[in-house]
């Protein structure tokens, strides 16, 4: 994006809206066949979509405006050049990124996110941000380096599964560092060169969510999918060093908004469909408080997506939501719905600043490495007990050790460094002593076989040298493949991808000036019908006039007022589901109180009151004083039974 270039020089942090854009997938065959109808209509060219009833009720339409709109007839090509490729570019820049995906089950959230990867123009959002990343780097100056690494994660009733961990029956936790934020612990990155590298990768993931689930279908609508992409690149900056940029994009599949909305789900039934999905109602929460402008108190530490995805919502992130929406009227509600989130989360505003030189970057720690390898590789390996007539450097240690037997010729068994070229010469001269010495006549075999063995040693010194400058040569390659070379061309298979994209860019390019050009034209002739309607030439026109002017603020008012009415009846709900599980917290308060009363006596209650503190940060009750724990208590005092100092530690 040519226009934020200069603006970032002076000024690194660029304070955005989340983006949001509405796609809505077209009726399938089966809502054909049941002959449900439209009830959806976009305008693309106004970025607006109008949902109505199909019913007899009179009910006037909504309307909602967005960054983006796109209709049932869009192409993924089109999605991804128009929402996501900004993104990506930022990241590719070191800004943080988030593409989120929301909507009702079975409206396409994860059509946009992967689309059907064996068809190039099916494709979605993740595979051709690999194809774009790809060709970027092999666009790239030929002294920036890359690493590029991804993972791949699923939330699942509030627990984490790694989807390209070994062990699939493990849970991860989610920790929190000072110098490098939130993050998930043993959390497995795989370093990927090329765009095929991302499709094994991403077939290894989807092999993994299904693993254990019951049912796939209910399984995926549940949880949370996060693909996660961390691109870091090096250059030499300004000030003649090398500085890294890591920019890390996020691409989440949410779970499916249905039950959460469902209308009439009250009391126990949405208490279930929180519990259900914390992090989802978590998530709208996140999003009120942000919007609010009041709220002083942001939950994310309510849930696991929250807090993993904190950074993209009011934080440091370029982040743009898609929301899915269906077209056919008996969704009517649930897509309402949608758009109402999709338009609060429009107002949140975030800074996002290029991460420059940050503590977890892992391409200077392997930059190191490489230049460590090539230059003990230069250096040669230590042969002992080599000659050393020729060396410069030499170990104090067992310097000096003169040969047994005597000969006028001293060896120094000292150890000495060897290049490669060296060992081939000395091989070469351990075969000609080696004939020299069979050819000599006047020699004792004793003798002989002395300087045999001694050959023998030698020649086997330099062999165990020779493997380990292959294993470290080896180290090398291993290392140098992770990080790529900008300007080499990885594309392999996925060239294609890249210049699908790129002209369908072009296109699209040429499609948005027209289609601006279009919409100055109708707002012009738009402007020019309302002045002809101003200019009355008689009483009854303007009476007329009037009249076609109240009934159109009229409409406005009924449409404000059930819109009205919609949001009361909707708080309503969240009030009762809110007040249900206020209830039933303050019941099971009541029972562990009740039986840390019966448990515990008063005064070390008290003590336990006195010495814990509930530490924000982690989210954790702490002691304060681990001196008064443990064994030093033990020595005064009965012991406290574990399972009811935990349950103190809880209450408390
Ligand atoms: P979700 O992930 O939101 O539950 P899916 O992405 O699985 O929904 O989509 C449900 C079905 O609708 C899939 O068969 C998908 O191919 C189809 N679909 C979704 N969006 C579109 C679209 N824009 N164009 C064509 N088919 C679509
Ligand atoms: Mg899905």
């Amino acid at each position: 994006m040519p226009i934020n270039k200069p603006e970032k020089l002076d000024k690194p942090e660029s304070c955005d809206n989340v983006k949001v854009v509405v796609r809505c997938r077209p009726l399938n065959e089966r809502e054909k066949a049941t002959g449900y109808k439209m009830a959806v209509n976009v305008d693309e060219m106004r970025g607006t979509i109008t949902v109505h009833k199909t019913d007899s009720s009179n009910e006037p339409p909504k309307t909602f405006t967005f960054d983006t709109v796109f209709g049932p007839e869009s192409k993924q090509l089109d999605v991804y050049n128009l929402t996501a490729r900004p993104i990506i570019d930022s990241v590719l820049e070191g800004y943080n990124g988030t593409i989120f995906a929301y909507g009702q089950t079975g409206t396409g959230k994860t059509f946009t996110m992967e689309g059907v990867r064996a068809v190039p123009e099916l494709r979605g959002i993740i595979p051709n941000s690999f194809a774009h990343i790809f060709g970027h780097i092999a666009k790239a100056e030929g002294d920036t380096r890359f690493l590029v690494r991804v993972s791949y994660l699923e939330i699942y009733n509030e627990e984490v599964r790694d989807l390209l961990g070994k062990d699939q029956t493990q849970r991860l936790e989610v920790k929190e560092r000072p110098d490098v934020g939130v993050y998930i612990k043993d959390l497995s990155a795989y370093v990927v060169n090329n765009a095929d590298d991302m499709d094994r990768i991403m077939t290894l993931g989807h092999k993994n969510r299904s693993v254990g689930a019951t049912n796939m279908n209910e399984h995926s609508s549940r949880s949370h999918a996060i693909f996660t992409i961390t691109i870091e690149c090096s250059e030499k900056g300004v000030d003649g060093n090398m500085h890294v940029r890591m920019g890390k994009l996020h691409l989440v599949d949410l779970a499916g908004s249905e039950r959460q909305a469902k209308t009439g789900a009250t009391g126990q039934r949405l208490k279930e469909a929180t519990k259900i999905n914390l992090s989802l109602s978590t998530l709208g929460n996140v999003i009120s408080a942000l919007v609010d402008g009041k709220s002083t108190h942001v939950p994310y530490r309510n849930s696991k997506l929250t807090r993993l995805l904190q950074d993209s919502l009011g934080g440091n992130s370029k982040t743009m939501m898609c929301a899915n929406i269906g077209p056919a009227d008996y969704n009517y509600d649930e897509t309402i719905s949608t758009l109402r989130y999709a338009n609060r989360a429009k107002n949140i505003k975030n800074k996002a600043r290029i991460n420059e030189d940050p503590k977890d970057a892992l391409l200077r720690q392997f930059q190191k490495e490489i230049e460590e390898l090539k230059k003990k590789l230069e250096e040669g390996e230590e042969i002992s007990g080599s000659e050393t007539s020729d060396s410069e450097e030499e170990d104090e240690d067992d310097d000096g050790e003169i040969g047994e037997d005597g000969e006028k010729r001293k060896k120094r068994r000292g150890k000495k460094k060897v290049s490669p070229d060296k060992m081939v010469e000395m091989q070469a001269k351990i075969e000609e002593e080696r004939k020299a010495l069979e050819t000599k006549l006047d020699m004792e075999e004793e003798e002989r076989n002395k300087a045999r063995a001694e050959l023998e040693k030698r020649e086997k010194d330099l062999l165990k040298a020779q493997q380990e400058h292959q294993s470290l040569l080896e180290k090398l390659s291993a290392l140098e493949k992770k990080v790529i070379v900008g300007g080499v061309d990885l594309l392999a298979k996925a060239e294609e991808q890249e210049k699908l994209l790129e002209e369908s860019n072009m296109e699209l390019e040429e499609r948005r000036k027209r289609a601006e050009q279009l919409r100055k034209e109708l707002e012009e002739k738009e402007q020019e019908r309302l002045d002809i309607e101003e200019k009355y030439t008689s009483l009854q026109e303007e009476a007329q006039g009037k009249t076609k002017k109240l009934k159109k603020v009229w409409t406005m008012l009924m449409a404000a007022k059930s819109e009205m009415a919609d949001l009361q009846q909707e708080h309503q709900r969240e009030i009762e589901g809110l007040l249900e599980n206020i209830r039933q917290l303050s019941r099971e308060l009541r029972l562990q109180m009740l039986i840390i009363d019966n448990f515990i006596p008063q005064d070390y209650q008290e003590m336990i009151e006195n010495y814990v503190h509930w530490n924000e940060d982690i989210g954790e009750w702490q002691l304060k004083c681990v001196a008064y724990t443990g064994n030093n208590m033990r020595k005064q005092t009965p012991v406290l039974d574990k399972k009811e100092k935990d349950l103190t530690l809880k209450k408390a």
